[in-house]
């Protein structure tokens, strides 16, 4: 079965740092990845660089088995396939929750107003936010914005979705709303690669747990294995610094 991301030998060099050092990453359909590593470990690197929001040193990146890193590719097309939901500052603030989900699929994918807005709705019908669509995000707490910004991100139906720390911005209390909606989608089969320092929830919710240092992953597995019995040093010294 062809992997629904394929990443391989990716380098990404910022200046005279090799952030991402001939990265290999392969993702199955229905599969949730965690990434781990210390901060600077170019986990967000990797993220950007398969939503196509920096450009590859070398090596290619491939969704659906098609090649997403050739240059003649419209990365607008492949956006239309992949969420992205960053650390915060998600919403647009002068925008109404409704608009800040259908504006892209409307003026980037062209998609019909209306059709668009039934989505939006559903989606927040599903999330216990459709009350909210007419409100402006600061009328919404943390974990409601951040849910929002992942609904937004779902609404072009993508054949994959990042997230990039997405509770790390969140007050504690709020985090369990955020990590619960993300259970459901695992639950509803989607695919997902999440960079991650929760390590209790990289446990809960992940299939393959990867460790990133120097710039590839140099240890992966279930989260049984890589978080309670690493065999890398690096990893091992990663996790005892968490504890
Ligand atoms: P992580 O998400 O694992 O904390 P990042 O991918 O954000 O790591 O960063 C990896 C390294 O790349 C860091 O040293 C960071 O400073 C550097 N970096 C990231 N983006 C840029 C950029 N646009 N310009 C220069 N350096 C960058
Ligand atoms: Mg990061």
């Amino acid at each position: 079965m062809t992997a629904v991301l394929a990443c391989q030998g990716v380098r990404k060099v910022f200046g005279s740092s090799v952030v991402l050092d001939g990265l290999d990453l392969e993702v199955a359909e229905h599969e949730v990845v965690a990434l781990i590593g210390a901060s600077g470990s170019g986990k967000s690197t990797l993220l950007r660089c398969v939503n196509l929001l920096e450009e590859l040193d070398d090596g290619t990146i491939h969704l659906d088995g098609s090649h997403i890193t050739d240059p003649r590719v419209n990365p607008d097309l492949v956006r239309r396939k992949i969420g992205i939901v960053f650390q915060s500052y998600n919403l647009f603030p002068h925008l109404s929750v409704l608009d800040n989900i259908t504006l892209a699929p409307v003026r980037v994918h062209k998609r019909s107003v209306s059709s668009a807005r039934a989505q939006a709705l559903e989606l927040l019908t599903r999330i216990g936010l459709a009350d909210k669509a007419s409100a402006y995000p600061d009328r919404l707490s943390g974990g409601q914005q951040q849910r929002v910004a992942i609904v937004r991100a779902l609404v072009n139906a993508p054949r994959l979705l990042l997230l990039d720390e997405v509770t790390s911005a969140l007050d504690p209390e709020l985090v369990g709303e955020v990590l619960d909606l993300i259970s459901d989608l695992k639950r509803d089969g989607m695919t997902m690669v999440l960079a991650t320092h929760e390590m209790n929830f990289a446990r809960q919710v992940a299939d393959r747990v990867c460790f990133l240092d120097g710039g590839r992953i140099v240890e992966q597995g279930p989260p049984s294995q890589v978080l309670d019995a690493p065999v890398e040093p690096r990893t091992q010294q990663f996790l005892r610094r968490l504890a």
